[in-house]
Parts: structure tokens; sequence; C-alpha cells
């Protein structure tokens, strides 16, 4: 398995290259999901990590773990972090941005039910090798309002997911701020920012195109690891 390095595509042309760092994620961040999964509104950002491990790249084949049951996508926009924040501002948050991406948060369903049914961590349902296929980035210059893109992802050819940033629960540099005042984000770090509704399992050969219209756009397959 290839692990990835962060590819952030500058304004000006060319690319750079970024050491991956954690990723830090947010579970239940669009209303319609949290209803798809029978959840409630909570009071605070749900927030979970995946080790640097799970980071692979998105345009490369999906090799998804086909021995322990479903293995589900979620959509993400995902945010590229290029400066340290600890107990930051919303201020700051922004300024650390360096890239906006997409990603998928692949979530092994069946284990993961049957941790939340034990309570237990969900830790190996969502952060397995391979659990993060992430974009390369652009230049958050080039990117406009953070919170009014459209995400979108089409499976076989059929739309699954398709919202709005606006609809977020939390927005990006609330999270952020919220995010680093437990965990100090390293730039290199991935903040994922949750997934609308519609998610659903992979199969071997599905073909997939997750996209955030007019910023990036990826076509792919998956393979059975
Ligand atoms: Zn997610």
């Amino acid at each position: 398995m290839r692990y990835l390095d962060h590819c952030i595509h500058l304004a000006g042309g060319g690319s750079q290259q970024i050491p991956a760092g954690k990723v830090v994620c947010v579970g239940l961040n669009y209303r319609d999901h949290v209803k798809e999964m029978d959840g409630q509104v909570a009071d605070e950002p749900v927030i979970f990590l995946k080790p640097s491990s799970a980071l692979v790249p998105l345009e490369e084949p999906v090799a998804i773990p086909v021995e322990f049951g479903a293995c589900h996508y979620e959509a993400e926009m995902s945010i590229l972090i290029g400066e340290q924040l600890g107990d930051c501002t919303e201020e700051e948050a922004a300024k650390a941005i360096i890239g906006v991406g997409v990603a998928l948060d692949l979530t092994l369903r069946d284990l993961q039910s049957q941790f939340k049914q034990k309570g237990h961590p969900w830790d190996k349902a969502k952060g397995f090798d391979g659990a993060c296929p992430a974009s390369a980035f652009v230049d958050r210059a080039q990117v406009g309002d953070l919170q009014n893109l459209e995400l979108r992802f089409t499976l076989n050819g059929e739309v699954k997911q398709a919202s709005n940033t606006r609809h977020m629960i939390t927005p990006v540099l609330t999270l952020i701020a919220y995010i680093s005042r437990y965990f100090t984000l390293m730039p290199g770090d991935i903040v994922l920012t949750g997934t609308p509704a519609g998610v659903g399992p992979l199969s071997p050969d599905d073909q997939l195109t997750l996209e955030l219209v007019d910023v990036v756009s990826v076509t792919t397959s998956v393979v059975a690891r």
C-alpha cells in the first residue's frame, strides 16, 4: 500500500509535497446524515482521529478490506493545515488553511455498529490502513467560500451524495478552533468535515467520482485489498 504525502497544486502553477500528518474527523456534521444514522444532533462536535497510515491517494484504485463486513463510503470535503494551531481562534484557523480537497472517510460499518453497541472505541472501523483515500489539494487561494461548495459522490453512474457545505452543522473555522482545544494541529494534518446523507457500501469493481464542484473532481475504482 502506498501511503500519502500530500500534493498541493499551487495557484501559480506547480505543486508542493507536504508530509502527511494525522487526520482529524467530525462525525454527524450534516443533519440529513444524522437522520439516516438514527442519531441525534450532538451538543458539541463528535471528533475522532485516523492515523497517517490511513491516508492513501484517492487518484489510485481504492483498496477495501473484504473480510470485516460492509465498507461504507463517506464523501467529505478535506482541509489541509499549513501552520501549527493550538487552542486557536477562527481567524487563526482561517489563515492556517492552505489546501482544499475531497476524501473518503471509509468506514467498516458492521464493525462500527458492534463497537458502538458495546461502548468500545471505533478506531479499527475508521482508522485501518487505507481508510482515508484523499485527493491532491487545491491551493486555498483558488477556492471561494468554504461554506458554499457543492459536494457530490457518484457511484457507478448514480449520484449517491449531493449536498452543499453550507449545510454543515459546525462550519469549518468553528470546527478547527474546536479541534485545536484538544489536539494541536500541525502542518500536514488534515481535517475531514463530515459527510451528508446517502452513505452506503462499496464493492470491488465499483466506479466512483468524488467532486467538490469547480474545485476538484476525482474518478477512481474499487478493488479488494
Ligand atoms: Zn465521516
